[in-house]
């Protein structure tokens, strides 16, 4: 199914748009029946760029056919917005099923849990009303430590300048740990012999950086035991083996929703890197992170803007300047495009097939859903970036990073449709010119576009 992608006159500058691959497109989504209709066992919901593509929407949406919603990866330093009948939420650990009583939301073994912040994000959530979800932490879960916030801010001090753009909830600091295996463990906080030997030890090792390093005051080993005993207690309702959770529950033909956070283009080993995420935020991880076999994966729903937004740092090819880009972005998401755990502004840029393309491919996506498509109404015309020009030459294939940083945007442009399409029930009730935008952004995918995204509530979606 995979077409080649190139540039050239004859293909209208991107993709195949020939009538045999439109015909072959077609005829491939008569036959896929609607997700609805589908059979799913398990289904992750992940992210096509830099993050904030809208997949909490989609996930809080498509939990409502869900048995068991996991949160895989990441930690409390981005997250997601979700607008449902309860008013407006921004969850950044719990995952998005929290909304739905039937719901069992699990915490999975490859997520930076801090656990203060979990069971305050528990708090605010049923201090509105919402009645207290059932939630499950892994046993096998990590958990951020107190000095990795410290060390994420006092290194990125450090680094003045030449920062990576750390949201400092300690992410970075807990992932290294975790790698060079003297991270704890949940399950760790439940035996005081492990634990108070191994926070002798790693008090021990972390001073030297503190002190030498840092010039600040070394950590307490009792302090830090006290501490730890807080969060056994704060924790100790919600940890389970959520392993054996899981396999019995696809053995019972449940439905498993499995949540990423941020995009393919934060991923340590696909993505941008240095400027990527410390864990991977592909549906391939999804399967380790969660604790499900690859086997049973069925569905990777991958999401996508109809245009490009960014937050932190690393190359941004699309990005727009300016005040075409301060337009976009108060008009982008459901309030402006700014992050929902860090309020930082986003930069925000026209739709990047190049790295949209890339970010599908590296996810395994088997259908792709555009969201934020209303926001677009405004425009008279409407820019996509579909190729890249670096040293004299226009290229398709996103490069890794030194390349990428000296990559120009090379522009086709749509026509817009200048309305608002917020309200319309169907897709064919689209104006035209938004259906061949939806369209031409599937040809440069390369996988189908399912659902079409057009307003931030949950029933704002139009199937395909
Ligand atoms: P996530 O991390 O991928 O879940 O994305 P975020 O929640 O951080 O950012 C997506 C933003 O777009 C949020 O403000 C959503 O409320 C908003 N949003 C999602 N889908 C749509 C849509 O179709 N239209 C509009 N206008 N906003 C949307």
């Amino acid at each position: 199914m995979r077409q080649i992608y190139r540039v050239d006159a004859a293909f209208g500058q991107t993709g195949r748009m020939d009538a045999a691959w439109n015909q072959e497109n077609a005829d491939f989504r008569q036959k896929s029946v609607s997700y609805q209709e589908e059979k799913h066992m398990v289904t992750a919901v992940v992210g096509a760029n830099w993050g904030d593509e809208g997949k909490g929407k989609i996930t809080d949406m498509l939990a409502d056919e869900a048995d068991i919603v996991i949160r895989f990866q990441g930690g409390a330093n981005a997250g997601h917005t979700i607008v449902n009948n309860y008013g407006k939420f921004a969850l950044h650990t719990l995952p998005s099923g929290v909304f739905h009583s039937h719901i069992t939301n699990i915490i999975g073994n490859g997520v930076a849990l801090d656990i203060p912040k979990v069971i305050g994000e528990l708090k605010s959530i049923t201090d509105r009303n919402v009645p207290a979800p059932k939630l499950m932490i892994s046993d096998r879960a990590q958990m951020v430590m107190p000095y990795h916030v410290l060390f994420d801010q006092y290194e990125e001090e450090r680094l003045g300048k030449n920062s990576f753009g750390s949201t400092k909830s300690g992410i970075a600091p807990f992932y290294s740990d975790k790698y060079a295996k003297i991270g704890f463990q949940v399950s760790e906080l439940f035996d005081d012999e492990v634990l108070e030997e191994k926070v002798q030890k790693v008090c021990e090792l972390k001073n030297v950086l503190f002190v030498n390093l840092y010039h600040q005051e070394p950590l307490d080993p009792k302090d830090l035991l006290n501490t730890l005993h807080e969060y056994r207690d704060m924790v100790a309702p919600y940890v389970g083996n959520v392993s054996e959770f899981l396999y019995q529950a696809v053995k019972e033909g449940k439905n498993i929703l499995l949540e990423g956070q941020l995009g393919s283009l934060r991923d340590p080993d696909h993505g941008i890197y240095p400027y990527t995420t410390s864990s991977s935020p592909l549906a391939g991880y999804g399967c380790v992170g969660a604790g499900v076999s690859p086997r049973d994966m069925t569905d990777i729903v991958c999401v996508t803007k109809a245009y490009s937004s960014c937050v932190g740092a690393g190359a941004f090819v699309s990005k727009l300047e300016g005040a075409a880009g301060d337009e976009l972005r108060r008009r982008g998401g459901d309030a402006g495009e700014f992050g929902a755990t860090t309020g930082r502004a986003r930069d925000v840029g026209w739709f990047d097939a190049v790295a949209t393309r890339y970010g599908v491919m590296v996810q395994g996506a088997t259908q792709v859903v555009l969201t934020n498509l209303d926001v677009l109404g405004y425009l008279d015309e409407i820019p996509v970036c579909v190729a890249y020009e670096v040293d004299g030459k226009q290229i398709t294939e996103f490069p890794a990073t030194p390349t990428l940083m000296r990559c120009k945007p090379v522009y086709v442009k749509l026509p817009g449709w200048k309305c608002d399409i917020r309200g319309v029930k169907s897709y064919d009730e689209l104006p035209e010119n938004c259906r061949k935008y939806v369209e031409f952004i599937e040809n440069a995918c390369g996988v189908p576009i399912k659902m079409v995204s057009n307003g931030p509530k949950r029933h704002e979606v139009l199937y395909r």
